[in-house]
């Protein structure tokens, strides 16, 4: 071990060239680049927690606009007296929220001295962001690691809005890992490594932990830029080209802390009540992970089992193989169709081929699918009422293509040619906008008074009560947020349903995907779940706003839910389900729930 510090990855005394403005962080006092916060009005913004000069010039420099030049144009430093900057600080105003960079110093000592200090006026948010050592082989030189948590000292501190802060360095063309950072009160030598890396931590430092105390409970991040890997250790001449693009990683990252101060603060999250799973959703995925355990790996469903890209992944890593058609699955093997159905022609070619098949289509959906063939035998045109390309609607149209047309809006309808104008049907897609369906079947009737619908509601209780759950928080909430992946119809109701009702909304698939620049100004905050989307995304989505200040939760409930599923005989056979052995039929619920399967 040279005199590098592994835990910065950052020479002492030699390797960066000198305009690289290494530190000689030896011989500083404790304090320096402290910023001199007493007497310092409490800032609202966002203080980053830079341990050494060259890091925190790398942010400065990184800062939207002017930022981080001084007003006489040269760049600001933590030495800069004279120019009216407290040393080792910068504010920022700038496009985002208040940022200010402070020097905190090298090592465990100085950042509790300095820690102490910015405690004394917490700040709205605290940030560490620096250089690090890798502990683990995926990490590269100039990859930055944001903590979920950091460890040290015998204690851990989580920082809850570490995917958030990943998402947004990830959008801003980083390569960004999030994991436990481990500091550590002493330079890492050769070994340590590995030992660090069993107890689960990711990354290296020497100043994370004591800095957090900086942020007095309050919300705070840590992000390091990696210098250094268990690979290309700190004698290798690399460490050069790593420590300066770790720099350039931090620098690159700088912009971001500005969106985070902005993003910061308390806020209230009001929760849609019902949201998340379904019936169907829920039984379509017992039904995978049953045939998985009844019958082992690999399993094969045809299509994606539920429109959600978590169900999905998981399921994959318990064995389940997902395709697109029949036709990759092998002869003999088990396949289960998904929860959005299919058409006559694809089980005719599962029989054809002999597969196994299991059929985990809701039966919400195998209703409509029954009013297709009913509606198709006695003679009517039958209008679909749904969006071209779903797999829902593929397959029913399958139940009667010659008899069927795809109603997409009110103007499709006048182009519906029916033989005979009083027999004319509609059905919709279990998945759409209440509000939408009303209107086309509005010019369904009108152009054709005869027209007749399904026995009972098509659009299923799951999606109805979600939209109206949605309505009920949108008009309070000043964004709404909806749990759901970019192919679930049902989950991209919702986010329209909010829209139309004044609200901007969007779409997550998790919490990485909320923009910071969307929670800016925004305080209180509506969260809802497609019928797909698993209630663990919806409490990370809660703790990573917690994460940026104190949050404080709502439910506002329009509807209970009581409906469930049985499971197919194929897996009743083996199953000690009281609830589906007692429900042939396919469906439990109680007494006076609007949908039954036909
Ligand atoms: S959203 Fe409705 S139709 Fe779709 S799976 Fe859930 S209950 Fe069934």
């Amino acid at each position: 071990m040279t005199g590098l510090p592994a835990t910065t990855g950052l020479p002492a005394t030699a390797g960066l060239p000198a305009t690289a403005g290494l530190p000689a962080t030896t011989g500083l006092p404790a304090t320096a680049g402290l910023p001199a916060t007493t007497g310092l009005p409490a800032t609202t913004g966002l203080t980053v927690c830079a341990p050494l000069r060259v890091e925190a010039r790398a942010l400065r420099r990184g800062l939207h606009g002017a930022a981080g030049s001084s007003p006489a144009g040269r760049p600001a430093d933590d030495g800069g007296a004279g120019n009216g900057h407290v040393p080792g600080m910068n504010g920022v105003p700038g496009a985002g929220g208040q940022v200010r960079v402070v020097r905190t110093g090298y090592g465990p000592r100085r950042s509790e001295a300095a820690a102490a200090s910015i405690a004394a006026s917490p700040p709205a948010m605290l940030a560490v962001a620096g250089v690090g050592g890798a502990l683990t082989p995926d990490l590269r030189v100039g990859d930055l690691v944001v903590a979920t948590e950091v460890t040290g000292d015998g204690a851990t501190v989580s920082c809850p809005a570490a995917p958030l802060l990943a998402g947004e360095l990830r959008r801003a063309g980083l390569r960004v890992t999030t994991g436990t950072i481990a500091t550590v009160a002493h330079l890492v030598r050769h070994g340590q490594h590995a030992r660090l890396a069993a107890d689960g931590a990711i990354a290296v430092d020497m100043e994370s932990k004591p800095l957090l105390a900086g942020a007095a409970g309050g919300p705070a991040v840590v992000v390091r830029a990696i210098s250094d890997t268990p690979e290309h250790a700190v004698v290798n001449p690399r460490i050069v080209s790593g420590g300066l693009a770790a720099l350039r990683s931090l620098r690159q990252a700088a912009p971001v802390f500005e969106r985070l101060a902005a993003a910061a603060g308390p806020r209230q999250v009001l929760l849609a009540g019902p949201r998340s799973f379904c019936a169907g959703v829920e039984r379509a995925i017992d039904i995978v992970e049953l045939a998985l355990e009844q019958h082992g790996a690999p399993v094969y469903v045809r299509k994606q089992i539920v429109h959600n890209a978590t169900v999905v992944a998981d399921l994959e890593r318990a064995g389940a193989i997902f395709v697109d058609e029949l036709g990759e699955v092998p002869d003999g093997a088990m396949v289960v169709f998904s929860a959005h159905g299919v058409s006559p022609e694809v089980r005719q070619e599962a029989a054809r081929r002999s597969l196994s098949t299991i059929d985990a289509t809701c039966p919400l959906v195998a209703k409509v699918h029954a009013e297709a063939r009913r509606f198709a035998q006695d003679g009517y045109l039958v209008a679909l009422i749904g969006h071209a390309g779903h797999e829902e609607v593929e397959g029913t149209m399958g139940e009667a293509p010659g008899a069927m047309a795809l109603v997409q809006t009110a103007d499709d309808v006048a182009r519906l040619r029916p033989s005979d104008p009083d027999k004319v049907a509609y059905l919709m897609q279990t998945t759409l906008a209440a509000d939408e369906a009303s209107g086309i079947v509005d010019a369904l009737t009108d152009r054709f008074p005869a027209a007749t619908g399904p026995g009972s509601d098509d659009i299923c209780y799951a999606t109805t009560n979600r939209q109206r759950a949605v309505r009920a928080i949108a008009a309070d909430s000043d964004l709404v947020l909806v749990a759901g992946s970019a192919n679930s119809s049902n989950s991209k109701r919702l986010v329209e349903t909010a829209e139309r009702a004044g609200t901007r909304a969007y779409l997550v698939d998790g919490p990485e995907d909320i923009q910071l620049g969307w929670l800016a100004g925004a305080s209180t905050i509506g969260l809802a779940a497609g019928a797909s989307a698993p209630p663990a995304i919806v409490r990370q989505i809660v703790s990573a706003l917690g994460g940026l200040g104190e949050v404080q939760t709502k439910e506002v409930v329009v509807a209970t839910e009581t409906v469930q599923f049985g499971l197919p005989k194929e897996l009743r056979q083996r199953t000690a389900d009281p609830a589906s052995m007692a429900d042939p039929a396919g469906v439990a619920g109680p007494a006076g729930d609007r949908q039954r399967p036909t």
